[in-house]
């Protein structure tokens, strides 16, 4: 026997160990990992909810443009110190419902609940001061509010929004009321505006004394919230929804009432260029709106049937007013603006609740089916061309047979598939098959782009192609 041979047998002979008896129990059970999920209060956009969001995108893109606001991103993450100072800390956004952390460097970070204050910051952070003024800003993207999830309200959600920083004109408020206004009319909603003034940081201050002497004899009355509202934002009081609170409004002194003359002159304008243009609006002495950086004239839009007293804050559509002071306050030069905020989810919401019809998006024209290697090939740089020339193209070159991918072709509603194999490549032809008619035809495989063409804009499927994108 070898040596090599023996150590072997060793090392085998010694792997025997005896195992030691097994105590039944029971087998533990194996813990189901936990199904991943969207965080509570978010949701996803699915693509068959594509065309509303087009729609409304869309819409206000043109408005934009049309109104002379320019597109504006800024980051989502921002310094929650800044929110803290704009919006106010004592504020339910500041004080209840910021997604904010420590990042790794140790810096105070959060997810923007709202735009104005970030492009605030941009304007002063950019010297935007130095353009013609007012610079006009249109904004579309993502907000977070760690509120209490309802209909209507989510934890994430999308505000789009026009803003104009450096006009203390009352035209401008106006100018930004009726466009709001229009662009819910071109949607086919029916929204009712509420307006009032919450007057100037001067006026305003005796006026919250006057409002504070007034619950303090009555704060027996208040919920727990308005309490607490009492001492840190009196105005917000207002705007409670328990009914105690509600009772006590209808009695406390009125701010319209307390607005210095300057602040009431603003007003009263407002209004009279709203009648000019005949936007009807609801006076409503008690809209204060959430947020400290707000001045002189707010307003809110409400779908038409829930506008009434009883409105809850989940039915509000948009919501914006003037911010005169925010600019400065942030470290900016004095800097009178105006802007709002719309809703994306509540205002398509709306339209599917209210069966306005939006425009199906564009369907797939052209299949791409082959069979075998060298078409495969073929159809692959074929995409590229029919896509160039304009076409929306589907295709299945991973796919083996005709069948499968006839019916993947009949599911996405196609309009004609074309097909290649190895005859039509010896050929030089290809094979247009009609997916409604199913009559078959054999077109030259160098004219195919032109002949789709042909037959699409005949058919009135697509619009005259002049130029190719890219
Ligand atoms: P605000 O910044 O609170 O004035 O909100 C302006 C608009 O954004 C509201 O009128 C709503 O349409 C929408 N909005 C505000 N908060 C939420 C939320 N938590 N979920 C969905 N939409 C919201």
């Amino acid at each position: 026997m070898s040596k090599k041979f023996k150590i072997k047998k060793k090392i085998r002979k010694s792997k025997i160990v005896k195992k030691p008896k097994r105590l039944k129990t029971a087998a533990p059970a194996k813990e189901k990992p936990k199904e991943l999920q969207t965080l509570r209060g978010m949701r996803d956009i699915l693509p068959g909810e594509s065309k509303y969001w087009n729609f409304i995108k869309e819409k206000a893109e043109n408005f934009a443009l049309n109104y002379g606001y320019e597109f504006i991103e800024t980051p989502i993450l921002e310094e929650t110190s800044l929110f803290a100072r704009a919006v106010g800390g004592e504020t339910d956004i500041v004080a209840k419902e910021m997604f904010s952390f420590l990042d790794q460097g140790g810096e105070n970070v959060c997810l923007r609940p709202e735009a104005t204050a970030s492009i605030a910051r941009a304007y002063i952070q950019h010297g935007m001061i130095n353009l013609p003024q007012p610079v006009r800003f249109f904004y579309f993207g993502p907000m977070f509010r760690y509120d209490r999830p309802q209909a209507g309200r989510q934890r994430s959600f999308h505000q789009f929004g026009f803003e104009a920083l450096g006009e203390g004109h009352p035209i401008l408020d106006a100018e930004i009321i009726f466009m709001v206004f229009n662009f819910f009319q071109e949607l086919g909603l029916r929204v009712n505006v509420q307006i009032n003034s919450i007057g100037c940081s001067r006026c305003r201050e005796s006026y919250k004394t006057k409002l504070v002497n007034y619950y303090r004899e009555r704060r027996s009355e208040l919920c727990e919230d308005c309490k607490r509202r009492l001492v840190k934002n009196p105005l917000r009081i207002l705007d409670c929804k328990e009914e105690g609170c509600q009772s006590l409004k209808g009695e406390a002194p009125q701010i319209v009432d307390w607005i210095c003359e300057d602040c009431k002159n603003h007003f009263v304008r407002v209004l009279e260029y709203l009648d000019e243009v005949n936007v009807p609006y609801n006076l409503n002495p008690y809209l204060v709106r959430g947020l400290d950086y707000y001045t002189k004239t707010v307003f809110e839009f409400f779908p038409e049937e829930t506008a009434g007293p009883e409105a809850s804050k989940s039915d509000a559509l948009a919501g914006g007013g003037r911010f005169d002071n925010l600019v400065e306050f942030l470290g900016g030069r004095p800097t009178p603006a105006c802007g709002v905020a719309l809703g994306a989810e509540r205002i398509i919401l709306r339209i599917k609740e209210s069966n306005i019809s939006v425009p199906a998006p564009r369907r797939l024209e052209i299949f791409l089916a082959q069979l075998g290697e060298q078409p495969r090939k073929k159809c692959f740089k074929l995409i590229e061309d029919l896509r160039r020339a304009g076409f929306y193209v589907a295709h299945s070159l991973s796919k083996e047979g005709l069948k499968k991918q006839l019916e993947m072709a009949n599911k996405l509603g196609v309009r004609y598939t074309l097909i290649l194999g190895q005859k039509e490549i010896l050929d030089g032809t290809i094979i247009v098959r009609d997916m409604e008619g199913e009559a078959q035809e054999i077109v030259n495989f160098g004219k195919i782009v032109q002949e789709m063409k042909k037959k699409l804009i005949s058919e009135q499927i697509i619009p005259k192609i002049s130029e190719a994108p890219h």
